[in-house]
């Protein structure tokens, strides 16, 4: 049996038209080599931040439905170029914008959901010997609207596709090699995984780690698509994210993520009395300003501190809304603080085993790092720092958890 492989190629793998020629090769190749293929392709690297800026240069707050009109249209060149290159060498691809294969969303401009693809379209490309080459990151609302899923969103429509095809699977191609143990740019050794659960990805995902969209992951789990990160410029295994637990032990740690572009806030000295959170917490959620870790003590004296991280972006006005309503929660006061970062550790093999926590703050602790806030789910450690030591902070967890390759050490003789 022929395999059938979604194949999902980011921005810098067609950032110019030698990429592009590079991906046509290796799309070939598969089709060649025997393989069904459907291509899933981002606009080119910059393209969407290009076209965005120029969005936000004509108004300050651009109407989400043209922004997706916008922002779909760096696709748009990419799967027409990529497809004619194709052609070039012998290969019969078409390019297909999500109108024309139905990829229906809801109607959330700018962060929209998949909620059906039609399967025909592409069933009936791959029957006739075509390889689709589709347009990543947007879809169509039910009235026919463009939506868009997000930054870093074509990762989505190739995951959605590669299950509702029920494909063998789906591989995304990118700059790096496949998911590392950490950022490769601030731990010299940090080693490619050959394998992660879908659970690890989700929160290496959400807690800062940029290989893939979060919400592709979510289909792994769902649907149980196989999924493999890999480097279109090099050969190599990648990473494969899968929905077991293989049956060997697991490393109590699996991979480091951070996020550089946190703040956090504190309520000084409210009275602790039943539903303070809600009172503070609830004008912030109403700003729609996401919060993310919460610690509340309460002092000898019976009033309480309540601290949260926002986004950086979000602080100055997390500040504001906080300040208007001081008054009303009795609070001492407000501080702040917009220099931090988080960093987390990530495991499955910590569900089985105590004393991971205390790994990671011993090394810390050894490198003179203040933690500043400490939050923990099953399966990961997170830890407030100043932003200044975040390199330090991950290369030393990194280190007292042995996630690197070994260095070699000289011969002496
Ligand atoms: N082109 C979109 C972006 O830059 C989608 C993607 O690359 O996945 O965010
Ligand atoms: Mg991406």
């Amino acid at each position: 049996m022929p395999r059938l492989l979604v194949q999902k190629f980011g921005g810098t793998s067609v950032r110019d038209i030698e990429r592009v020629n590079a991906v046509a090769d290796r799309v070939a190749a598969s089709v060649v080599g025997g393989d069904r293929v459907v291509v899933v392709v981002s606009a080119m690297a910059g393209e969407t931040d290009r076209l965005e800026g120029l969005g936000f240069e004509v108004v300050a707050r651009p109407p989400p439905r043209e922004m997706d009109v916008l922002l779909s249209a760096g696709e748009q060149v990419s799967v027409a170029l990529l497809s004619m290159a194709l052609m070039e060498r012998g290969c019969r691809a078409r390019s297909r914008l999500a109108l024309q294969i139905g990829i229906r969303t809801d109607g959330n401009h700018t962060k929209a959901r998949i909620e059906h693809i039609d399967v025909e379209g592409l069933n009936a490309d791959l029957a006739g010997g075509v390889t689709p080459v589709v347009a990543g990151f947007q879809g169509t609302a039910p009235n026919g609207d463009i939506t868009t899923f997000g930054r870093g969103g074509s990762d989505t429509t190739a995951v959605a596709i590669a299950a509702a095809l029920e494909a063998d699977e789906c591989q995304i191609y990118t700059d790096v090699e496949g998911v590392y143990t950490a950022d490769p740019r601030i731990v010299e050794n940090a080693r490619r995984l050959d394998a992660v659960t879908f659970e690890e990805m989700l929160e290496l995902a959400s807690l800062g780690a940029k290989v893939l969209h979060s919400r592709s992951v979510e289909f792994v789990g769902k649907y149980g698509v196989p999924l493999r990160v890999m480097s279109s410029f090099d050969e190599g295994p990648g990473t494969l994210i899968t929905t077991e637990e293989t049956t060997m032990e697991q490393p109590l740690v699996s991979g480091l993520a951070y996020a550089r572009d946190e703040a956090k806030l504190t309520v000084l000295g409210v009275p602790d009395v039943p539903g303070v959170a809600s009172k503070i917490l609830g004008p912030i959620g109403a700003a729609s300003i996401e919060v993310d870790m919460i610690v509340q003590n309460t002092g000898a004296d019976g009033s309480t501190d309540l601290t949260f991280t926002v986004r950086r972006a979000d602080y100055e006005r997390a500040r504001e809304t906080l300040a208007g309503i001081q008054k009303v929660l009795g609070a001492r006061g407000i501080e702040g603080d917009d220099r931090i970062a988080k960093v987390s550790a990530v495991g499955v093999g910590m569900k089985s085993h105590a004393g991971v926590a205390t790994r990671m703050f011993d090394a810390l602790a050894a490198e003179n790092i203040n933690i500043q806030m400490i939050s923990t789910s099953e399966i990961k450690i997170s830890v407030v720092v100043a932003e200044r030591y975040l390199e330090l902070a991950v290369r030393a967890i990194h280190d007292a958890f042995g996630l690197g390759d070994a260095i070699a050490v000289e011969d002496a003789g």
